[in-house]
């Protein structure tokens, strides 16, 4: 299959796009978190092509996108509190789970009793969703344990021969996975932090907002997640990335003097590190993760920086890490996964 890349301002692609949803195709496209590959959520072979497509594992469940609150009709019933977090994040970067109808699939949800929806905010998402009029079931657009991709270049490197299309809607603007919330167990929930914090959810709802066990520590063996896509490797560059906590002082001092250790034992070896210590690390092949008073930056460009370690054939990565507060919490869940949590305190 030849897989083309168009503009997603272009209305003749997005018309494109919105006829290949409706006969079942997938269309990988641009949302302001990171590239969704969709379907026609209420088509079932078309769900099923998207776990092949991606290599993914049938229990991880699928998120449904769709650019109008009337469409939940008939999908599922509204938990307590989601209408304020709508009315305050929709159109935006979180997802909430919402008890299910059986007009659902099984496929989209992996079995389970809920389904996770979420409004994107991306103008030409929201014409996609509009033109097609159907609700997008869509993970992110890589293949099952590579980085999310955050261009269409991405996508395009993970996907191609797999899909007709791709719509091409440049960087996308967050950079990370949307936020997960759990609204139907009783106290408020995270399951996946993202662009839509721990703070603005709590200071919405007016109550506490809990964490899943296994945002910032590996899941135990004996222990349920309670997203299924915690209990997967994810985001891992091929390399052995490090993170190095501390002071500041101390953290330079390691990331420098590991970096360079690994080189003489021959190992092609890089720090990650804030635009602030490019210059004390420059022969440390340092890549810049963003500017330290700048969270949002990070999580922006994390991806990209995971995907190019592997394109430079990184062996060991040390890297700097974020307070895992606001945004940092997600940028430390997924840097916290690409290092399978391997930390040194200095
Ligand atoms: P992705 O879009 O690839 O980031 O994957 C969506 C993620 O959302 C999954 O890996 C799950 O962890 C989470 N998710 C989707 N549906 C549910 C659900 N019904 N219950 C809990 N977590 C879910
Ligand atoms: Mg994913």
């Amino acid at each position: 299959m030849k897989t083309q890349i168009l503009d997603a301002n272009s209305p003749e692609a997005v018309a494109l796009a919105a006829r290949l949803f409706s006969q079942g195709e997938l269309v990988g496209f641009p949302t302001e978190t990171v590239y969704g590959l969709g379907a026609n959520a209420l088509d079932r072979e078309a769900v099923l092509s998207i776990f092949a497509a991606k290599g993914r594992p049938a229990d991880n469940p699928l998120i449904v996108h769709i650019w109008n609150r009337d469409q939940l009709e008939g999908l599922c019933t509204i938990p307590e509190g989601a209408e304020k977090l709508m009315d305050a994040f929709w159109p935006g970067p979180l997802t909430m789970l919402f008890p299910r109808t059986e007009k659902i699939p099984d496929e989209v949800t992996a079995g389970l009793p809920t389904v996770a929806i979420r409004m994107p905010s991306m103008p030409c998402t929201r014409r996609l969703l509009q033109v097609c009029g159907l609700p997008i079931a869509a993970p992110s657009a890589n293949r099952s344990g590579r980085p999310s991709p955050t261009t269409a270049a991405h996508v395009m490197e993970d996907m191609e021969g797999r899909i007709p299309l791709i719509l091409d809607g440049g960087e996308c603007q967050v950079g990370l996975e949307s936020t997960v919330l759990d609204l139907t167990h009783g106290q408020p929930t995270i399951l996946r932090p993202g662009g839509i914090t721990r703070e603005m959810i709590a200071e919405t709802l007016g109550t506490e907002v809990a964490l899943a066990g296994s945002i910032l520590r590996p899941l135990q063996p004996d222990e349920k997640a309670l997203s299924p896509g915690m209990r997967y490797k994810h985001y891992a560059p091929k390399g052995n990335v490090t993170l190095v906590e501390g002071g500041e002082e101390a953290v330079l001092r390691e990331l420098r003097e590991r970096c360079l250790a690994d080189r003489q034992e021959g190992r092609r070896s890089c720090v990650l590190c804030f635009t602030e210590h490019l210059e004390a690390l420059r022969d440390c092949d340092p890549h810049d993760i963003g500017s330290r008073t700048d969270d949002r930056e990070v999580a922006h460009r994390l991806f990209d920086t995971l995907r190019q370690l592997d394109h430079e054939g990184m062996e060991t990565i040390y890297s700097e890490v974020v307070p895992p507060e606001g945004v940092g919490l997600a940028v430390m869940n997924r840097l916290g996964r690409a290092a399978a949590f391997r930390t040194i305190r200095v």
